[in-house]
């Protein structure tokens, strides 16, 4: 059974404040990179997880969900989670209230691993908020795992946070001096501590006056005993949608969710998108909705459409399955070439990967299969094999790739080393030529905004030319899609502003980190 962490819970003990003992100096905030993970490791990483932490893809922080005013609140908020595993799968926690208690559970692995039908019989109401998260283990992580449930001078909050604030630093130290006690080391506890001391009069003027305060990226969602609150940062960095699902003879359950592909399974119906710098309040009055923040530039995060988000999913008001198959197509008209077929790097890859075939009209074959068993540990041979984590979770199917020129279509390349073993793998494979085709421009710049990314010392993008790149990746041919082939991908009319900083260095705040945007060192 995972380790849990109970708050609130009536029959189990509250070790929280045992493990912020044992965390106090460490540092763990919501966006924990390979680099902080080595720090906590003295830099040797155990093995297991030095499988997760090399995978050449960039990861997703975590998935928010909050359910209002449903008899099975937690189930409800445990299934939405389900459908957002993807958007993390290192802790996951749900918090539910009934008017009087609010409890809290979270623990470290899957969805399914720690809310077992005895958990979640534990967590009573009509009201949930919950997160799934990536991150690295230890007690720390545990502590810091989302919801984060604080007894504050406004009364009991648990918040789940999506995204990554980026003026800490002052605000944290503000906050310090005039007497806040920090649980844990995450940045969403900071907006509950910007709550706890708002000389607004009324909560949800303390939230508004709060959120107005911090800077970054953050769909957040809010629970006290009897009030849910979602809403996103003002320029639209992470997705965040409302639902609904019908109660005959009673009042509509309200939900929200980072993506659509969970209401899918509550078979709630979408309602919207919860607006930039918007706050939404439910209550036993209804729908409130507020706007804390206005006049900035929408800048959501266009690597969703490349390639977080579920293709299942409607985020910012389009269908991810429709951007990738338009990326796919203008990759085809941009840079095509003479082959036999198409195979997507699964499974991101494959929705551009069809959109290519189609406008190219060239077959597309499943040539790669990966494996989706693959642990998130694994015990690796004593002799290390050569390209052993990649043949891990990807194997060829070589009648389908022997004596065919190929385009293989990916959606990143971030250090390189990944593509080249599997442009390796498709040539070992039999295949006489191999194309790589990238659904996106090349990533050129950290991102600040949530998302995992190495510095700009080790995006391989950022420091050689797209003739070097290929010729490390042992390509034959290597194009990335442009930048306004990307944009014109997205384009529809709702008219949404995108950040593109990763592939431009172009940010939409003024905070970055100097050290991670620092020239490049990369040998090939
Ligand atoms: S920098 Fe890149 S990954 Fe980060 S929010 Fe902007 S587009 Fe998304």
């Amino acid at each position: 059974m995972s380790r849990l962490l109970f708050q609130g819970v009536p029959g189990v003990t509250d070790i929280s404040a045992q493990l912020h003992a044992q965390s106090r100096r460490s540092l763990a905030p919501c966006r924990v990179s390979r680099r902080a993970v080595h720090a906590r490791w003295g830099g040797l990483l155990p093995r297991s997880l030095e499988l997760v932490a090399s995978g050449d893809k960039l990861h997703e922080e975590c998935g928010v969900v909050a359910v209002y005013g449903h008899p099975h609140a937690a189930r409800e908020a445990y299934l939405s989670l389900y459908a957002l595993q993807h958007r993390g799968q290192e802790s996951a926690g749900i918090a539910t209230a009934d008017g009087q208690r609010l409890a809290n559970i979270k623990g470290m692995g899957l969805v399914s691993e720690i809310f077992t039908d005895d958990v979640l019989a534990k967590l009573p109401g009509r009201m949930a908020i919950g997160h799934t998260r990536y991150s690295t283990t230890g007690d720390s992580a545990l502590l810091n795992a989302q919801p984060i449930r604080v007894d504050s001078t406004k009364g009991l909050i648990a918040i789940a946070h999506n995204g990554n604030l980026v003026n800490l630093g002052n605000v944290r130290a503000r906050l310090e001096r005039d007497g806040a006690y920090f649980q844990t080391t995450s940045d969403s506890e900071i907006i509950v501590q910007l709550i706890a001391h708002s000389s607004a009069g009324s909560l949800v003027d303390a939230i508004a006056d709060s959120l107005s305060q911090v800077e970054g990226a953050f769909s957040i969602v809010m629970m006290t005993r009897d009030r849910i609150f979602a809403a996103r940062d003002p320029h639209g960095f992470r997705p965040l949608s409302m639902g609904r699902m019908k109660n005959p003879g009673g009042p509509d359950t309200v939900v929200f969710a980072s993506e659509t592909c969970a209401f899918d399974l509550l078979r709630a119906e979408f309602v919207r998108d919860i607006l930039p710098g918007e706050l939404v309040m439910v209550s036993e009055d209804g729908v409130t909705s507020r706007q804390y923040a206005s006049g900035i530039p929408q800048s959501s995060c266009i690597f969703e459409q490349v390639y977080f988000a579920r293709p299942d999913s409607r985020i910012f008001g389009r269908w991810v399955q429709e951007s990738r198959d338009q990326m796919g197509r203008q990759l085809a008209r941009e840079s095509g070439v003479p082959a036999d077929v198409v195979v997507p790097v699964p499974d991101s890859g494959v929705t551009a990967a069809l959109g290519y075939a189609e406008e190219a009209g060239i077959p597309f074959r499943f040539g790669l299969i990966r494996n989706h068993y693959v642990g998130r540990t694994f015990i690796e041979p004593e002799q290390r094999v050569r390209d052993f984590g990649v043949r891990l979770k990807l194997n060829p199917v070589h009648n389908l790739l022997e004596g065919k020129r190929v385009i293989l279509i990916d959606d990143s390349i971030i250090r390189g080393t990944t593509s080249r073993k599997i442009v390796r793998m498709v040539r070992g494979a039999g295949a006489t030529e191999v194309h790589l085709r990238i659904s996106c421009p090349p990533t050129i710049s950290p991102c600040f905004y949530g998302v995992d990314t190495p510095s700009k010392k080790e995006l391989i993008a950022a420091n050689h030319s797209i003739e070097e790149i290929r010729h490390f990746i042992e390509a034959d041919s290597l194009a990335y899609l442009s930048l306004d082939g990307m944009l014109q991908s997205v384009r529809d009319e709702n008219n949404v502003g995108y950040c593109t900083a990763c592939y431009t260095g172009n940010y939409p705040t003024q905070w970055v980190d100097v050290e991670d945007i620092l020239p490049a060192t990369v040998t090939l």
